[in-house]
């Protein structure tokens, strides 16, 4: 009990600096940089962070939200990402693991395949709703990644934890969620929706598989048109003004990574 406890604390804090270490990697995007070298900097006044600088949420808070140097206000974005990252990982751990008392290999492997792809949906969330652009030199890698670990997730069920172990899923799902979005861009001439959206759907349908990735899409366009909505409401943006959908995308799929198979049985107890 004590030792499960201690593994959630331990997975928390990891997933608070692997958060730190995104907001590095979204902001060397933007900038164009390699995210393997050099050290961190304020984006503001350039000034090289000092250790005391580093610590995930808490240097924030500490420092009031300003830059230790020039006092320049720090984006809320910073700590913002490390606690979803730390909230994501805890999800992932409860809901995709039993609590792993011994060591296993592949067990080991899954785990980070997770972390990892909740990562990339995390980077690919905050660089769209920042640039309305799908970054595809992380895009990419992870299509690739998430292909081999279904394809070995077939060969190998021991990776597999009771997830569904037949490939035609994914490849249903790729068709369902690419497709769809396809036939908006192609229809609307990508004024509804952009190719970006597109090949995500490539990456979510690996994810999601079906039925789930219908989950997915559904609570996607859900969360879209409420706050939608809620923005013309406020009058924030136009009815006409460009939203992306990469971040509605990205969180009606972590919805239905966690809690997919629990709605589509309520929806069918619902109905039936
Ligand atoms: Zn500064």
């Amino acid at each position: 009990m004590i030792q499960d406890i201690l593994i959630y604390i331990f997975v928390a804090l990891f997933g608070l600096c692997i958060g730190s270490f995104l907001n590095v990697v979204i902001y060397r995007t933007e900038e164009e940089k390699s995210f393997a070298k050099g050290r961190s900097f304020c984006p503001s006044c350039k000034h090289s962070l000092n250790w005391k600088d580093l610590f995930p949420v808490f240097s924030f808070l500490f420092l009031g939200g300003k830059c230790r140097y020039c006092r320049e206000k720090i984006s809320i974005q910073y700590p913002l990402v490390e606690l979803v990252t730390g909230l994501i990982f805890v999800l992932i751990l409860n809901f995709k693991f039993e609590i792993l008392n011994q060591f296993e290999i592949f067990q080991f492997l899954n785990i980070i395949f997770w972390f990892y792809v909740a990562s990339v949906l995390i980077i690919i969330f905050v660089y769209d709703l920042k640039h309305y652009l799908i970054p595809d030199n992380v895009l990419f890698p992870a299509i690739i990644i998430a292909g081999i670990y279904r394809i070995f997730e077939i060969c190998l069920p021991a990776i597999g934890q009771g997830f569904s172990v037949s490939l035609l899923n994914y490849f249903y799902a790729i068709l369902i969620g690419a497709g769809f979005f396809f036939a908006i861009w192609f229809v609307s001439q990508g004024k509804w929706m952009g190719f970006g959206d597109v090949k995500l759907a490539i990456l979510l349908g690996l994810i999601l598989g079906f039925p789930n990735i219908l989950v997915g899409l559904f609570l996607s366009f859900l969360f879209g048109a409420i706050i939608g909505v809620l923005l013309m409401v406020l009058q924030k943006k136009e009815a006409k003004s460009e939203v992306p959908f990469g971040p509605f995308l990205i969180f009606g799929t972590f919805v239905a990574l966690f809690w997919g198979t629990d709605l589509i049985s309520w929806y069918l107890n619902l109905i039936l």
